[in-house]
């Protein structure tokens, strides 16, 4: 297939979002916004760096890129509109394989009306998938890293670590079966970005979030960086999934602290608000716990501390995975 029959077929016909002006066919891409707040941002994947298709289908690795990005709009308490998908395509990559990848960016689309509208597509030694999101959100309501405050409490939805689990489960076939092999597969393969969750949070008035692509532990340095104040994490009031202590529990503390990738989001909010962050999860079918506090830094430090099990205070070190290192 060539790249003009390419483009054809990824193409849509029509366009969910009213604010796209035009969409794919021309040199460039034009949506009108008069009375928000664009949001916009970008990602990069990469074969054998990213993903491999070893433990990945296809459709899997368009799908988990996407996830990715609409992660980034949740934790910026915006709504995703439309994506521009660029793509350098291998020769060793089959026309079938790629409009999978395209059938899981659009199956993640489909579900939160977002319209595909542009793209590049030009052929290369890795397959390379770079994903352009753009959201709204009301004036001046974007949800910052850098706006929480001492006495806040810190939470976080969904449960941690099971993306790596089903990394494990994936990439240590000798070592199964394990209990729900199934769920944490999907947590990895297929993650729920909290675009519905973070979309209702409107009403509350100020809101540090960050989304979990690198372990709650780095996600939690970078509010308390940005925010020039110290995060209290208590262990045992990170949520993990039912099945998650049948891991060694080195592994659990490893995965559920500095694992990546489980696109949970962590934020913060002040006390006064926290019932408004409740309904927003109720509303939303949404796992929400509470699982720290904000303080004041100490010795002009940020920090973040975790209170473990054995009711010791340590203090909890970036680990997340770093390019260009
Ligand atoms: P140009 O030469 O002006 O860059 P292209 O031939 O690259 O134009 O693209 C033609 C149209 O197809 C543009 O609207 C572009 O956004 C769209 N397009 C190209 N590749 C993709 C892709 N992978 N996904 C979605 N749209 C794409
Ligand atoms: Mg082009």
């Amino acid at each position: 297939m060539d790249e003009f029959s390419f483009i054809q077929s990824v193409q849509q016909t029509t366009y969910q979002q009213s604010n796209i002006i035009k969409g794919i066919g021309d040199d460039a891409a034009v949506f009108r916004e008069p009375a928000k707040d664009i949001v916009t941002a970008v990602d990069v994947f990469v074969e054998g760096i990213h993903f491999s298709k070893q433990i990945m289908r296809p459709f899997h690795i368009g799908y988990r890129a996407l996830a990715a990005n609409l992660s980034d709009m949740a934790a910026m308490g915006a709504t995703p509109v439309s994506i521009l998908v660029a793509v350098v395509i291998p020769k060793r990559w089959s026309t079938k394989d790629l409009e999978e990848v395209f059938s899981g960016i659009k199956f993640l689309a489909k579900k939160h009306k977002i319209d595909l509208i542009g793209g590049d597509t030009v052929s290369g030694s890795d397959l390379t998938l770079s994903i352009t999101v753009n959201g709204t959100v009301e004036r001046g309501k974007a949800c910052y890293r850098s706006t929480a405050k001492s006495g806040d409490i810190v939470f976080v939805t969904g449960s941690l670590g099971d993306s790596q689990a089903g990394f494990h489960i994936l990439t240590n076939p000798e070592t199964r079966p394990f209990q729900d092999e199934g769920f944490y597969i999907k947590r990895h393969q297929m993650p729920s970005p909290r675009v519905d969750f973070a979309k209702a949070l409107t009403s509350v008035s100020r809101m540090s979030l960050n989304d979990i692509s690198d372990g709650i532990a780095n996600e939690a340095s970078e509010i308390a960086n940005a925010s020039n104040v110290s995060i209290h994490l208590y262990e045992d009031a990170v949520p993990i999934s039912k099945s998650f202590n049948q891991f060694p529990s080195s592994l659990q503390y490893k995965w559920k602290l500095f694992g990546g990738e489980d696109f949970e989001l962590l934020g913060t909010v002040e006390e006064e608000e926290w019932p408004k962050v409740q309904y927003a999860a109720e509303q939303t079918n949404t796992k929400l716990s509470k699982i720290g506090y904000v303080t004041l830094n100490e010795d002009n430090k940020s920090r973040v501390y975790l209170i473990n099990n054995k009711k010791e205070k340590v203090i909890l070190k970036k680990e997340g995975y770093t390019h260009l290192k």
